[in-house]
Order: structure tokens, then sequence, then C-alpha cells
């Protein structure tokens, strides 16, 4: 680990200000801390913002949730309010990491989070978002792990998060604040494809800290819920996955989110899917007609070509899970 400096700020004006003097906020620290301890990351200054006021969960006009950045992913799993409207959410958490990490990581922190590329955290090997311009050891190295939908010639890297997938299918919003104010930005526009410039992965402008995630009011009654598929039961980040809202009613599919995560560079919304469910009867046959949609684009490398399969069947399992004909 490389020497830095650490600073305790008092309110989020401070934060910003130290943000905005190229200090790297710190929240949970379960994963900034091993990267840099990694030396993939070395910040200067960290700005630690654990005890700012941003640990609020708190109902929006017509059943939305506003989720403070700094709730630890533990205690937004376990609200009633989220899984009761929102299981997908609570799901997705509770198949993440580890319980420790969960009561110890927050919900800012996680959508920040950094691939898993293991190129990406040996310095020893070329990649274009470590170090921009070296190359990218995983385009002809072992890819296995890496994203099938969203990759370009610099990076082919997954977005890890599984709560990020959920938050991308509901549509989730975002709220930011810098030293010009407050903004927000719509989760579709939040995490940046790799294209040219893979170093570049959010949307945020320069101490800019995430202040809440806002998901949006879905029509009730709603079911929903998160599918994972790993190499191991636990303790293990997702091959693919799928998250699923469905709003079903006189039997008539009205509103479907449907979002997957293992797969693409940033959680990967499944638009075609969505369609294809409006307006429809709930089916078996229906599942998988739609399913077949989930892979549209696909363009698997040398080891991950079960994934385009893979995907498909996650989707069309959930699918039938949440619509409840299983
Ligand atoms: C062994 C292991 C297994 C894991 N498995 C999974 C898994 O299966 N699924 C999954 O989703 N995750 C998994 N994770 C990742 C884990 O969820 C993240 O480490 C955690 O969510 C990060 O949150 P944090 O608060 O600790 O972030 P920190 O480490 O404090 O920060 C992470 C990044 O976010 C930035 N940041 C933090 N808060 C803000 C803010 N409010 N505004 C702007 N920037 C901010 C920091 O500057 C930093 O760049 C795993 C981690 C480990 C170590
Ligand atoms: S896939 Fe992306 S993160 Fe992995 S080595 Fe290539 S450039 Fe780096």
């Amino acid at each position: 680990m490389e020497p830095f400096s650490y600073a305790k700020v008092p309110d989020i004006r401070s934060a910003i200000a130290a943000g905005q003097r190229g200090g790297r906020y710190i929240a949970g620290g379960t994963t900034l801390v091993d990267l840099m301890r990694e030396t993939v990351e070395h910040p200067g200054t960290l700005v630690d913002i654990a005890t700012l006021p941003l640990t609020g969960i708190t109902p929006t006009p017509g059943g939305g949730l506003r989720i403070g950045a700094l709730v630890r992913m533990a205690d937004v799993a376990a609200d009633p309010r989220v899984h009761g409207a929102f299981p997908v959410v609570s799901e997705a958490l509770e198949l993440s990491a580890s319980a420790q990490l969960r009561n110890m990581a927050t919900i800012g922190g996680n959508i920040m989070q950094r691939t898993r590329c293991t190129y990406f955290r040996d310095v020893s090997a070329n990649c274009n978002k470590r170090t921009p311009g070296s190359g990218c050891a995983a385009l002809d190295g072992y890819n296995r792990g890496h994203a099938i939908l969203g990759g370009s010639e610099a990076c082919v890297a997954t977005h890890p998060s599984d709560v990020a997938v959920a938050f991308a299918a509901l549509e989730a919003i975002v709220h930011v604040q810098g030293s010009a104010g407050e903004r927000t930005i719509p989760f579709a526009d939040f995490l940046l494809r790799p294209g040219s410039t893979p170093d570049r992965e959010q949307a945020l402008r320069p101490g800019e800290l995430i202040t809440a995630v806002e998901i949006p009011a879905f029509p009730r009654p709603a079911k929903s819920g998160y599918l994972k598929v790993r190499d191991r039961q636990s303790y293990e980040f997702a091959l693919t996955s799928a998250a699923v809202a469905l709003h079903i009613q006189g039997g008539v599919i009205r509103a479907a989110k449907v979002a997957a995560g293992g797969v693409g560079t940033v959680p990967w919304k499944l638009p075609a899917v969505e369609q294809h469910l409006l307006g429809k009867r709930p089916s078996d046959a229906l599942w998988a007609e739609a399913a077949q949609r989930a892979a549209d684009g696909a363009r698997p490398l040398r080891h991950n070509g079960f994934k385009v399969e893979l995907l498909k069947r996650t989707v069309e399992r959930q699918l039938r899970v949440v619509g409840g004909t299983r």
C-alpha cells in the first residue's frame, strides 16, 4: 500500500470541497481498501464520508423509495419497505458478498465498485482500465467471466454489482451533489460502457458525491425477484443473473421490468424482453419466447460462449418464478 492522507469530514459541504480538491471518498471501505492494498488504486487523500447524514430510507410520493447512499447493504435488504415493495432489491443484496461485508458496505459504494476482472487486479498485466493505452490482457487471455454484451476493443470487463442489476431493471435514479449543486442521473446513464475510455466508469463529475438512489414507484400489485447463477452457492459473483418485476392485472402483463447481470459491461437492461411481455397473458410459452431475446446482440469471447444460453435460461426461469407459473 502506498502512503496516503486521511480526512474525516463533518458535513456534506466539506466532503464535496475535499472531493473537489482531488480527495477520494471512502464509505464502508470494503472494496477501495482492497484495491489500495493491491496497489491498483493509489489515492493521495481519503475523505471519510461514513458519518455523513445519508443513512435514511424514505418513501417518495406514489410508492417509490429513496435510499441514502450510506445505508448499509444489510439494512437496505432487511428494511420492510424495501422487501415489501421491491423484493428484487432485497434479494439482490442478500445474494451479494457475505454477511460481514453487507454489514459494512454501503449502497453508494456498491454501485461504484470496480470490476473483478483478474487482469485489472493484477498490476503486472496489461489493462486499459487501470493503465489507459496499455492493452487488454483479457481479450486474448482467460475470459470465461467476462462480458458478452457492451464490450469494446478496449475492455470486456463485467460490472460486478448485483443490486445495480435490480436498479437498472427498476429504472432507478441516482441523486448526486457537487460544487455546482444537486442533480439526478437516470441509472441507465450512470454506469458507462467502456468504449475507448474504459477507465471512465460513471457519469459523476469531479468531486460529486452520491447522496441517494431512488427507486421509482412501480404499479401495484407487483411481484419481483432476483436470480443469481454462479460457480458456488455463496460468496461468489454472478456468471449470469436476472432481475424481474411484473405488474399483472386482469390476467394480463401491464408492466414489465427486466435486466441481466454477469453478462454486460454494465447492468444490462432487456427492453426487447420487456416489450414482448406487455399486453400478454402469463404462460410458460410466453416466458420462453421472451427469454429468447435476452442475448440479442451478444458477442461471446473465446471462453464464455456458454453465457449466451445460460443468460436465456436464467431470464426464462426468473420470469416463470416471478410470473407465478412455475
Ligand atoms: C470478497 C468480496 C465479495 C463480494 N461479493 C459481491 C457480490 O457477490 N455482489 C456484489 O454486488 N458485491 C460484492 N462485493 C462488493 C461489495 O458489495 C462492495 O465491496 C461494497 O458494496 C462497496 O461498498 P463500500 O461502502 O465498502 O465502498 P467503498 O470501498 O468505501 O468505496 C467504493 C468506491 O465507491 C466510492 N464511493 C463510496 N461511496 C460514495 C458516494 N456516496 N459517492 C461517490 N463515491 C462513493 C469510493 O470512492 C470508492 O471508489 C464483494 C466484495 C468482496 C470484498
Ligand atoms: S477486460 Fe477491461 S478490466 Fe479486464 S484487462 Fe481488459 S481492459 Fe482491463
